[in-house]
């Protein structure tokens, strides 16, 4: 059973109605389609509410994709009086927490942008997020001036734009592809580009994450630590300047 990701083509619903197609044995509800986003790529799945037609808000602690990745499961906190198949529900993002995982997000694209160096691993969270690099010579890192430039970029207000191509013309372009160890979404015969800059073209890479539309919108961040993960592994961390 498939859910249609609203997420992709919107990531500024914070609010939808959705059919319930399937409860599974496990208590997880599974809709035909959604705006909660699922864990993957390092960014957290949503939380929020999903209200039934007769008023039952259902708590979501989680979302998570099902073994294949065509179907979203919003992990209920509480399993207590749970919809059943073919019940309409309203849903309800946490939605500062998820503009939150936006802004980091979107950082994080930039900051992989004005870091030369291959990318390793990542992971986001609400207030902090962090990137690792493979880099050699960790001299050629400076914080002051990395936190710098990333703030400038932030402040240009650049657009932030998708497209979807084609699996085909992805493997005609492996230089897009700019993190190692998450492959990129292939095998749908589509993949979604997120592009920073417009004509300027800031950062342009394959990813199924939510941004937000425009720089600006992440507002100052610090770059708060360079750790040595490994001989030559550096992890760079990102917070937003102003804490909740
Ligand atoms: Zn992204």
């Amino acid at each position: 059973m498939a859910t249609q990701a609203l997420f992709l083509d919107d990531p500024f619903l914070s609010e939808a109605e959705a059919s319930v197609l399937d409860v599974n044995d496990r208590g997880g509800i599974i809709l035909d389609q959604t705006i909660f986003y699922a864990t993957s790529g390092g960014q957290p799945g949503d939380v929020g509410t999903l209200t039934t037609g007769n008023g039952v808000s259902i708590e979501i602690g989680a979302t998570i994709y099902g073994a294949d990745k065509s179907e979203i499961i919003h992990v209920p906190a509480i399993q207590d009086r749970l919809p059943a198949a073919g019940d309409r529900v309203n849903l309800r993002l946490d939605w500062q927490r998820r503009h939150r995982h936006m802004r980091m997000h979107t950082a994080l694209h930039l900051l992989c942008s004005i870091v030369p160096f291959p990318v390793t691993g990542g992971s986001i969270g609400e207030t902090e997020s962090r990137l690792d690099f493979d880099i050699e010579d960790a001299g050629a890192i400076d914080k002051a001036a990395l936190n710098e430039q990333l703030n400038a970029l932030i402040a240009a207000g650049h657009p932030i734009q998708s497209r979807w191509i084609t699996d085909d013309e992805l493997t005609a372009n492996p230089d897009l592809v700019r993190t190692m160890s998450v492959k990129p979404p292939i095998g749908t015969g589509k993949v979604r580009l997120i592009a920073i800059g417009g004509d300027e073209e800031i950062d342009l890479q394959p990813c199924g994450g939510t941004h937000v539309r425009n720089t600006s919108e992440i507002r100052p961040v610090v770059v708060s630590k360079i750790e040595k993960k490994g001989r030559q592994n550096r992890r760079i961390r990102v917070r937003l300047a102003e804490q909740p």
